[in-house]
C-alpha cells in the first residue's frame, strides 16, 4: 500500500529531514517493494522496505509466537497465518490509521533517540495496530482474553510503589519493570514526569474511535499526566493535531525505547504521557536491549492464542 501523509491532496507537506519521514510502498506480491524512485528514502526508513526485513523484525520481536513470514502472510508458531498484505492498495491517512494491514504497521519507520523538530503532518509511527495481530499475540480483551495473563508490575517501587497491571506475554512485564528499575535511579528531578502513572492495562477504545487501544493488550502505559501534552486535549477535531508540545525530558523516552517500548511523543498526533511495547519498531541498532527476559518470553504468559 501506499501512505498518503498530507491531509488532503492540496495541502503542502513539510518535510523535516531529520525526522525520517517516509512513505513507502508495498506491492501485493511478496517480497515487498517501496514506492517510486522519486520517493527520498531517509536511512532509518530504509530498514522497514520489505518483506523479509519484516519477517525478520516481527521473529525477532516476538519470539517463540512469530516463526516468519512467506507469500502466505505472517506465520505464527502454532501454524495459522495472518496476512501481510490486505490487498486495499492506497491507503488514506484515515484508512491507515483505523484499518491498516500488518504491513502497513511498517510503512513509516519509528525515529529512535532525540529527534531535533517536531514530527511532520501524520507522521505518527507505530500508531497504526493490525487488531487481528495484537490480538492473535496478547489475546482479545473484549472477549477476556487478555486478562489471564495480566501481572502486577510495582511502578517505581523506591518512590511510588503503585501497582500496575500489564501482560506477561511476550516478556511485556519484565520490560516494564527493568524499565521501572531504571527509572527508579533517576534524580527527583523527574519524579513528577513518572508518578503517579496514569495507568496501564484498559479495555477500551481510543478517544474518539472504535480502534482497540494498546492499552486494551497490556501493553501500554501512560506517565504522569502532570506534565502530559495530547493532541485531542487542545480541542482538535477529526485528524488535524494541533502544534506540537512536549515537556518529557529524553532522558525518560529513552529508557522505555531500550526496552522495546516507543513513545506517543515522537506522533504528529502526540500523546507524551503514552508509551507501548512494539519492538518490531526498534532494533538493537537502537539501543533496544535483548536481556535475559527476551529470551525468556515465550514461556511466559500466553502467547500465540
Ligand atoms: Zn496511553
Amino acid at each position: 500500500m501506499r501512505l498518503r501523509l498530507t491531509k488532503s491532496n492540496n495541502a503542502a507537506f513539510l518535510l523535516r529531514a531529520s525526522f525520517a519521514l517516509y512513505i513507502g510502498a508495498a506491492a501485493a506480491s511478496v517480497p515487498v517493494c517501496w514506492g517510486g524512485a522519486e520517493t527520498a528514502r531517509p536511512p532509518a526508513a530504509q530498514n522497514a522496505a520489505n518483506a523479509q526485513d519484516i519477517a525478520e523484525r516481527l521473529s525477532r520481536a516476538y519470539p517463540g509466537i512469530v516463526q516468519g513470514v512467506d507469500s502466505g502472510g505472517v506465520i505464527f508458531a502454532d501454524g495459522t497465518r495472518l496476512p501481510l498484505h490486505d490487498g486495499k492498495g492506497d491507503k488514506t491517512f484515515a484508512a491507515w490509521l483505523s484499518d491498516p494491514d500488518i504491513a502497513d504497521m511498517f510503512a513509516i519507520a519509528y525515529p529512535p533517540g532525540q529527534v531535533s523538530t517536531p514530527p511532520p503532518v501524520n507522521f505518527d509511527p507505530g500508531r497504526a495496530r493490525n487488531a487481528a495481530f495484537f490480538k492473535k499475540v496478547y489475546g482479545d480483551c473484549a472477549a477476556g482474553g487478555v486478562t489471564p495473563a495480566l501481572v502486577d508490575v510495582i511502578w517505581l517501587p523506591k518512590k511510588a510503589r503503585q501497582v500496575l497491571k500489564v501482560t506477561s506475554v511476550n516478556g511485556v512485564a519484565k520490560r516494564l519493570a527493568a524499565i521501572s528499575a531504571e527509572l527508579d535511579e533517576l534524580s527527583a528531578d523527574f519524579d513528577g514526569f513518572l508518578w503517579p502513572a496514569a495507568g496501564a492495562y484498559n479495555c477500551r477504545d481510543i478517544a474518539g474511535t472504535k480502534t482497540p487501544s494498546a492499552h486494551g493488550y497490556g501493553i501500554a502505559i501512560d506517565i504522569a499526566v502532570q506534565h502530559a501534552s495530547y493532541w485531542r486535549w487542545s480541542g482538535a477535531k477529526d485528524e488535524a493535531a494541533p502544534a506540537y508540545r512536549n515537556e518529557v525530558p529524553m532522558e525518560i523516552v529513552r529508557v522505555f525505547e531500550n526496552h522495546g517500548f516507543i513513545w506517543g511523543g515522537k506522533w504528529n498526533h502526540f500523546d507524551t504521557m503514552h508509551f507501548e511495547y512494539r519492538p518490531e519498531l526498534l532494533t538493537p541498532g537502537d539501543g533496544l536491549q535483548a536481556g535475559a527476559d527476551a529470551a525468556g518470553s515465550a514461556s511466559s504468559g500466553t502467547p500465540a492464542k
